[in-house]
């Protein structure tokens, strides 16, 4: 009967249809923009304010010292004539000259340091390349010793070059492992590893860092890069306080790889660091994973499933600790 009534309406009443056209359009607006709390608006409704939010699970970090430096000397450096190295380490150390190392055979030791027992002594080293080098020398380095260390291929060997490129061995890699077995329980780093081209007669190019890993006792590996920075707008934001800035920078400095560590860390250590992106108020004190974004203070992370500055899920975070690392 209703039925009945109703088509008699929507065939005689214009008014009848627009009222149903109209029904249907405020029901369909509504759901869009969520007043039925259906989760269907997730483009209209920003997620971050809804109220079921989880905090982000805090990561455990340690902060990690690395015992072992090492920069070139001065003085000349020739396949012939030798080569000088400056080394800088917190505990005694070993370092190790291996000449002529075949490229294949350092890539093994670096992934049997990942698979196997780790490469932490000088035998470790000279077992995972096989005793594959052209000549192997060893210092032994005292804690704050920055004497400089000259190393050659005895002149009897012959050895003037490497042979044309590309080449399959190294001219130089220098490693230093820590030499007292209580200070390898001490540091995360157990080695470090520097590929060092050295010039001779074949390939001129001057003597440099070719590359810088740093091993650990859970087996990673970590390359070492030089750090640049901005020469003009950077001084602003890297040392707010003016006496800080005393000495103008360089274009492209390239920051020392010793020197770049405590200098990142002095700045966050004062709290002055920035200011929290959201609140504007306190400190950023949280590292937001896995975009790695610091942008955020301890409250204000609480607030956040996605990151303010690229809208990554965040996953985890972790604190920029400010305290000492705790010993291992
Ligand atoms: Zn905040
Ligand atoms: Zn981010």
């Amino acid at each position: 009967m209703a039925a009945v009534f109703l088509v008699t309406l929507y065939e005689y009443s214009p008014l009848f249809y627009i009222s149903v056209v109209s029904l249907c359009f405020l029901v369909t607006a509504a759901m869009v923009l969520g007043w039925f709390g259906f989760d269907v608006p997730v483009i209209l409704r920003s997620s971050d304010e809804t109220e079921s939010i989880l905090p982000t699970p805090e990561k455990l970090m340690v902060q990690v010292t690395n015992p072992f430096a090492l920069e070139m000397g001065s003085g000349p450096a020739s396949v012939t004539d030798g080569v000088s190295v400056r080394p800088c380490c917190l505990e005694p150390c070993v370092l190790s000259f291996f000449w002529g190392c075949k490229v294949r055979d350092l890539k093994g030791a670096l992934q049997a340091h990942h698979h196997g027992p780790r490469l932490s002594t000088p035998q470790h080293f000279q077992q995972a390349l096989q005793f594959c080098y052209r000549h192997y020398q060893s210092f032994h380095i005292g804690n704050e010793d920055r004497e400089e260390r000259h190393t050659q291929i005895p002149a009897e060997q012959g050895i003037t070059d490497f042979g044309p490129l590309p080449r399959e061995r190294y001219p130089l890699v220098a490693v230093l492992t820590l030499a007292e077995p209580e200070a390898r329980d001490t540091y995360n780093i157990v080695a470090s590893v520097t590929v060092i081209h050295v010039p001779d007669d074949k390939y001129s190019l001057s003597e440099r860092v070719l590359f810088q890993y740093l091993l650990t006792s859970q087996g990673n590996m970590y390359e070492l890069k030089p750090l640049f920075m901005s020469a003009d707008s950077g001084v602003a934001s890297v040392c707010p306080d003016s006496e800080q800035c005393t000495q103008p920078s360089e274009p492209n400095v390239e920051a020392s790889r010793v020197e770049q560590g405590p200098v990142q860390e002095e700045d966050w250590s004062e709290g002055r660091g920035r200011d929290c992106v959201v609140c504007q108020n306190a400190a950023v004190n949280k590292v937001l994973l896995p975009c790695r974004h610091a942008c955020v203070c301890d409250s204000c992370v609480l607030h956040f499933q996605h990151c303010p500055i690229c809208r990554a899920f965040v996953l985890e975070s972790f604190t920029l600790t400010q305290e000492p690392a705790a010993e291992q």
